[in-house]
């Protein structure tokens, strides 16, 4: 059955419809006329999902969408336009561009964080490159992945755009077709499920993963306003956010200061109790409430810790210097819980984070310009923030994507119309004149060059 989705989707994709420029921003106007009569269902649905306040879903979900929807909408004619490249004196005469062209149809499989902005960000820079799409949103937001499958056929064009809904079986079945390209979101295990269906067709593949993204806190940070924007980046979905800080590491003459910082600063944003707070979310299901859970067997906590399964609730918790070998510090938490380690200083921070698996963020609080620009140069991360968490993710025209264990490939902006591109390379010549240099019988002469 999906083999047939997938057919149909290939041949229409051959008629040529989606690589007119009018096709792919109609589409995406279309997306725009959703989310904006769609909004209060949207923010139910994430709601339902997430107990997602509607400040964070609008931010982080919705207003995210309208924005990168914006910048393509007024960036797509100049991103598919032929780039032209200049030729050298082999080619003479001749001109030389690099063509910009669609894949055909791309699977998207997206993750529950942000349900809505992971399967529809992806959508709209596979639409606008001018491909198909299969969309497949996770079955752990079933409220979300519903309310996209019955709204999306009545915006989009249904011969280019399907949704399946679904899990693992669903996934299962869909990754044996021969895709023009896959985009998944979600944990690393996955991943390389994704990826090894993928190399029976030779399927190419964009792979949006997670890990331990860390925060390096110098002595020489504004430890106040560090709190504040660590507290919103860490705390922000209860903690399950794929860039969200996953542990600190503060230079020792600051670190208890820090957790006390960081503790007003939750009593400021959530109040004595975050379980009656608003602006708190939920935990997205018992599996995941029990996993974060269980990290925090055995291990002292600073403070924190209250949970009730039956809300899914899981407040805000603080943990200082976790043994280095507790699941702790080994597994991403994607959770409200924040470990603390105090470290003698920058380097041995930076010695720390080179060690491990190459995070998809990683953050440094400092006033140091010198510690800013050694951050840069010597930790592999798939992006990063200087004195802020999170915040990356407002500039349109960064790439978002990891490295290594984190991730391979990019989306958002441009870099989204080109990882779902092929970048074909064109060389055009007139029939004349030709200099015949090139050709056998290759004379003395030649065989000197
Ligand atoms: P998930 O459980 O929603 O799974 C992701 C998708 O994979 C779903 O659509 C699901 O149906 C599918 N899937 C699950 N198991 C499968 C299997 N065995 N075979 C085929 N398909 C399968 O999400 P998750 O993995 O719990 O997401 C959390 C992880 O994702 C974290 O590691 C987080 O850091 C990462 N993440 C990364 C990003 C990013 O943009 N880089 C964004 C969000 C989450």
């Amino acid at each position: 059955m999906y083999q047939q989705v997938l057919s149909q989707q290939q041949q229409y994709f051959s008629s040529g419809v989606t690589k007119s420029l009018h096709w792919r921003k109609q589409q995406l106007k279309q997306l725009q006329l959703l989310l904006t009569r769609h909004e209060t269902e949207l923010l139910q649905a994430l709601k339902q999902d997430l107990a997602k306040p509607v400040f964070e879903a609008m931010l982080s979900e919705i207003n995210y969408l309208h924005t990168d929807i914006k910048h393509c909408l007024k960036q797509l004619t100049r991103w598919a336009r032929p780039r032209r490249v200049s030729t050298g004196l082999r080619t003479f005469p001749s001109m030389a561009f690099v063509q910009p062209e669609p894949y055909g149809s791309v699977l998207i499989i997206s993750a529950w964080n942000y349900p809505l902005q992971l399967a529809l960000a992806p959508l709209v820079a596979v639409l606008s490159a001018g491909n198909c799409a299969v969309l497949k949103p996770s079955e752990l937001a079933p409220a979300t992945s519903a309310i996209m499958a019955r709204l999306l056929p009545l915006y989009l064009d249904k011969e280019a755009v399907v949704v399946i809904e679904g899990g693992v079986p669903e996934t299962t079945e869909l990754l044996k077709l021969p895709f023009d390209h896959i985009m998944y979101t979600g944990n690393g295990q996955v991943g390389k499920i994704v990826l090894r269906a993928a190399a029976e067709h030779l399927t190419p593949v964009t792979l949006e993963l997670g890990g331990k993204s860390p925060v390096y806190v110098d002595s020489s940070a504004d430890l106040k306003l560090t709190a504040q924007r660590i507290t919103w980046g860490k705390w922000l979905n209860a903690g399950q956010t794929c860039i969200a800080p996953d542990y600190i590491l503060a230079h020792k003459d600051i670190a208890q200061a820090l957790a006390e910082e960081i503790k007003a600063q939750l009593l400021q944003m959530y109040g004595d109790d975050p379980k009656l707070s608003p602006d708190y979310g939920r935990i997205i299901n018992q599996r995941h409430l029990q996993r974060v859970q269980s990290y925090l067997d055995g291990i002292d906590l600073y403070c924190g810790g209250q949970v009730d399964a039956e809300q899914l609730y899981f407040s805000p918790t603080l943990v200082l210097d976790p043994p280095l070998d507790s699941r702790l510090m080994t597994e991403e938490i994607f959770g409200p819980v924040l470990p603390i380690l105090s470290i003698t200083g920058f380097d041995a921070a930076v010695r720390f984070v080179q060690k491990r698996d190459k995070p998809l963020s990683a953050y440094l609080f400092s006033n140091q310009s010198s510690q800013q620009q050694q951050w840069i140069e010597q930790i592999s991360s798939g992006s990063q923030c200087i004195n802020d968490v999170l915040m990356f993710m407002a500039v349109s025209e960064l790439p978002f994507g990891g490295v290594g264990p984190s991730g391979m490939g990019q989306y958002s902006g441009k870099a989204g119309f080109e990882q779902f591109s092929h970048l074909k390379s064109v060389l055009k010549r007139p029939l004349w004149p030709e200099l015949p240099v090139r050709f056998a019988p290759y004379a003395d002469w030649k065989r000197k060059v």
